[in-house]
């Protein structure tokens, strides 16, 4: 996931994408989404799975409570996680992701962990989904059907972070906590296959390669991944939180981010009016006025360019009249509606104001790597964590998180799936966790771990339990 304040923190980290982008995709980004019914897309995003199934589903046919439930659930699934030899099994799985961090679809290491850790605990699993991706299953393999979510992926990050277990290999790192969101859903497989017969229904645990880059979500979609769920939840850490504290929010929670990258280039060659560099100056300060004259100013919107090379082997000898510029930048909304309207003014700007100044261009958005539309939580499903997470750990450890304008690839799960996303505060000044993520700094307080994995797991289980659908 990226950071929210990336037009200024991350500017190196940008070049660094589209670096990604342009040379060798996919691309290194983080970006948030959210969807409106009524905006076509450009074309079909995902595979043709069954719309979900609000009528029937129970959870939607009535508020998802604790009331009136046997709330030994939750002592028993806290004292599971909690116990000493359960947390060393979490914490050593993290650590042992976070020496060895692996980039977009090469994590064979980590996936070979978790098939090793699930063999460990007798839970069965399918693999590979999307090249490096594993589905673990538990509970009766009968419907109703919950998925749990991880990401695998590491990030080209040289961790400057001095500690026992820092990654031993060089420019990569764990500086996202993907390492710690793969050991929580690996703790929370142990407790619920020791609570496999109490689960009305099955649990599916996905494993999933390049959220980071590459958009790993869709691929294993598209793998199957999703056959049979009914909803689907995800967590990411969050150093904005306290340590251990839950936070969501109902509607749209991350930001729709997108790239672009545009080639300008002289119509006619022969023409006096041509000029590549003019046309590329005025797209520039064009696409700022998007946002500044054409967005509605409560409706948080990005549209930023950084990149423009001119000097191409076009160039004449002076570098005065190059015949082709590239330039690039990345767009951000909240809304569906807006992140697709911003996509079609960036081609219509770039394409208008070329041709303005005797030249065309084309526009690439790099739809199969990293167009990530703005991810949104389905209110019940966001209500059922709610509720566990105050069932579990107390309303004082629960707190409604505002937009973030950062991204995620949980979305492509989200627009087929009644889904939630979710953060998990890993902020610690005392155990020095403080930095954002993809910071070489970053780390995180590993005492959110086996909490993590109760949360993950009473998640699930809590789901099976209170759906009307359950035992059918
Ligand atoms: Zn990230
Ligand atoms: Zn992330």
């Amino acid at each position: 996931m990226m950071s929210p304040n990336f037009h200024l923190s991350l500017a190196p980290l940008l070049c660094l994408l589209f670096l990604s982008l342009l040379l060798s995709p996919p691309s290194y980004s983080t970006s948030l989404s959210h969807f409106d019914e009524d905006i076509p897309l450009s074309r079909p995003l995902l595979s043709p799975f069954p719309p979900p199934p609000y009528k029937n589903n129970t959870s939607c046919d009535r508020p998802i409570t604790s009331s009136g439930t046997n709330n030994g659930w939750k002592e028993e699934i806290l004292q599971m996680a909690k116990r000493e030899e359960a947390v060393k099994w979490v914490k050593e799985a993290r650590r042992s992701i976070h020496e060895n961090p692996e980039l977009a679809y090469e994590e064979i290491k980590t996936s070979q962990l978790v098939r090793d850790r699930l063999d460990e605990i007798g839970v069965g699993y399918r693999y590979p989904l999307a090249r490096t991706g594993v589905v673990a299953t538990i509970g009766t393999g009968r419907p109703p059907i919950v998925a749990l979510r991880a990401d695998m992926d590491a990030l080209p990050i040289q961790e400057l972070v001095e500690w026992k277990y820092k990654s031993k290999v060089e420019g990569k790192m764990h500086a996202c906590g993907h390492d710690a969101h793969v050991a929580m859903l690996l703790g929370a497989a142990r407790i619920l296959k020791t609570r496999e017969t109490l689960l009305k229904g099955t649990v599916k645990l996905l494993f999933q390669p390049a959220e980071e880059a590459g958009i790993g979500a869709k691929r294993m979609i598209e793998d199957g991944a999703l056959e049979g769920v009914e909803a689907i939840f995800a967590a990411h850490v969050s150093s904005h939180e306290q340590s251990s504290i839950i936070g969501s929010r109902p509607g749209p929670l991350l930001a729709g981010c997108s790239f672009f990258k545009a080639i300008i280039q002289v119509s006619n060659p022969d023409s006096t009016k041509a000029g590549t560099i003019l046309a590329a100056s005025t797209v520039v300060i064009s696409l700022q006025n998007l946002v500044s004259r054409e967005a509605d100013p409560l409706d948080s919107q990005v549209v930023s360019v950084g990149m423009i090379n001119a000097t191409d082997q076009h160039a004449d000898q002076h570098g005065l009249l190059p015949d082709e510029v590239v330039l690039g930048g990345t767009f951000r909304a909240f809304s569906k509606n807006s992140f697709y309207q911003l996509r079609q003014r960036i081609e219509e700007v770039i394409v208008a104001q070329s041709r303005v100044y005797g030249c065309e261009a084309s526009v690439d958005f790099f739809e199969d790597e990293s167009f990530y539309p703005p991810t949104v939580n389905d209110k019940l499903m966001y209500e059922h964590v709610k509720n566990v997470a105050v069932d579990l750990l107390g309303p004082e450890n629960y707190n409604e998180a505002p937009p973030v304008m950062g991204s995620e690839d949980f979305t492509f799960y989200s627009q087929v799936l009644p889904s939630a996303f979710f953060y998990i505060g890993v902020r610690n000044e005392s155990a020095g966790s403080i930095h954002q993520g993809h910071s070489p700094y970053f780390m995180i307080d590993e005492g959110v771990l086996p909490v993590g994995a109760a949360v993950h797991a009473a998640i699930a289980e809590r789901y099976l339990a209170e759906n009307k659908r359950a035992g059918s």
